[in-house]
């Protein structure tokens, strides 16, 4: 069907929404995209600290809670600033309404707490677009095959924008943060990090993958296979918008797009790992499944492995896994130590991992050197190592992480002028 109005998707994140001010600077930014033809669909994040403090009341009152009665907690963030932010809308004169996943409806799988997405009925949104009216869609959240609600995992509003920019053909699906764009590295942790104008969604999709959370994984993923257009930009700059056409963010595109590759375009980093070592194992076929076998049917996610080579018919297993997991890891190493027959069981959470990433490493050899020697000039010592075909990974004492990615920004020439 023939369409004139450009259309996009706003997406606002939870510091763009912090307060009945920014719900109303929100609220005049999306006018101005009115007001310049646009058929404007917008989804928005819990104001900022909700959702944590939604989590925290889980928590406290079970740790082992449960996953549905969770989400029907925590989706409730994103329906208050969606009714917050339509009725700022409405006072501005601009004809909005709220919208919750069902009401879509945006049908996920039955993962509570972390579903996927399956199905988005982009029609009712579309007619609502065409009559005029502003949808303001709560992020994060969809209904499951049971019919209950469900969430996306955290930070899934921005999934949730990119599969609504898919399902309603947008032209682009902005993204307004707390920074005013995709960074070298994270801009509050590296003063000197460098903006960058356009990166490939590979690229984004890997860095979002180990750890740079200005983007959900997920959203990248999405972005990539539906080939929706995403912008990232700042909520808090000057100016009501973007009405006048300009992309004063960062531009997630494909690779030919590209005019200049740097061989490393980004680094890293997660907080969120632990690590546990398994000293003196029997070194005999059998040990590595006897090990993983258990923690891949509990479903918890190993990274990164290293077994050292064997000696006198012994040898070591190091590998990592979230926080949040390390407590069900250990019980399920302990109750396996008959069959491992491990020497000794440790533990370390006060690790981050950092990463260096880039399409360049395809072809150039001695970036991951670069990383290595860089690290050892500082006295830093890497516990594990992992590379992929763009990006090598290391493990590395927790202390060190401000010291660790400032330097490689600036031996990877990645240093603003
Ligand atoms: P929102 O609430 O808008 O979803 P998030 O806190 O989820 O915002 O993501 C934005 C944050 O991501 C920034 O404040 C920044 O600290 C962090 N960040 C990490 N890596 C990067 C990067 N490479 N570029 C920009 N921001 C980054
Ligand atoms: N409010 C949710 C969170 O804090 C989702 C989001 O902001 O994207 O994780
Ligand atoms: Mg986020």
């Amino acid at each position: 069907m023939e369409r004139k109005a450009p259309r996009i998707v706003m997406k606002f994140g939870g510091t763009s929404v912090a307060d009945l001010d920014r719900i109303r600077a929100v609220a005049e930014r999306v006018r101005a995209e009115v007001e310049a033809g646009r058929e404007v669909a917008v989804v928005v994040s819990a104001m900022a600290g909700v959702t944590n403090q939604l989590v925290g009341y889980c928590q406290a009152l079970s740790p082992l809670h449960d996953a549905r009665e969770y989400d029907a907690v925590v989706a409730t963030g994103e329906q208050v600033t969606s009714g917050l932010l339509a009725i700022a809308l409405q006072t501005l004169g601009v004809d909005a309404r709220s919208w919750h996943g069902w009401q879509i409806p945006l049908r996920t799988d039955d993962a509570h707490g972390r579903a996927r997405i399956a199905t988005i009925d982009g029609d009712a949104l579309i007619s609502c677009m065409r009559a005029g009216q502003v949808p303001v869609i709560a992020g994060f959240q969809g209904i499951g095959p049971d019919g209950r609600v469900t969430t996306l995992g955290r930070g899934g509003s921005d999934t949730s924008a990119v599969a609504i920019a898919a399902a309603v053909n947008a032209d682009r699906c902005d993204i307004y943060t707390d920074v005013d764009g995709i960074y070298t590295t994270d801009p509050r942790i590296v003063a000197k990090a460098r903006k960058l104008d356009k990166i490939t969604y590979e690229e984004m999709l890997e860095l979002a993958s180990v750890g740079a959370k200005v983007l959900q994984t997920r959203s990248v993923e999405l972005a990539m296979k539906e080939r929706v257009r995403v912008q990232v930009l700042s909520s808090f700059a000057d100016g009501a918008g973007t009405a006048d056409g300009e992309t004063p963010g960062s531009l997630v595109v494909d690779e030919d797009e590209i005019v200049e590759q740097e061989l490393v375009t980004g680094i890293a980093y997660s907080r969120d790992e632990a690590k546990v070592s398994m000293r003196r194992i029997p070194d005999k076929p059998g040990i590595a499944a006897a090990i993983f076998g258990p923690l891949s049917e509990a479903n918890i996610n190993v990274d990164m492995i290293v077994q050292s080579t064997g000696e006198d018919g012994m040898t070591n297993m190091t590998f990592t896994t979230s926080k949040s997991d390390l407590g069900r890891a250990i019980a399920l190493m302990e109750a396996a130590h008959h069959e491992i027959q491990y020497g000794e069981l440790l533990t370390d959470d006060a690790v981050v991992k950092v990463s260096v990433v880039g399409v360049g490493m395809r072809s150039h050899a001695g970036i991951a050197n670069t990383m290595f020697r860089t690290l050892s000039d500082r006295a830093i010592n890497i516990q594990v190592i992992s590379t992929s075909e763009i990006k090598v990974s290391v493990l590395i004492a927790a202390e060190y992480t401000e010291l660790a990615i400032r330097a490689l920004h600036t031996a990877y020439g990645l240093d603003a002028a």
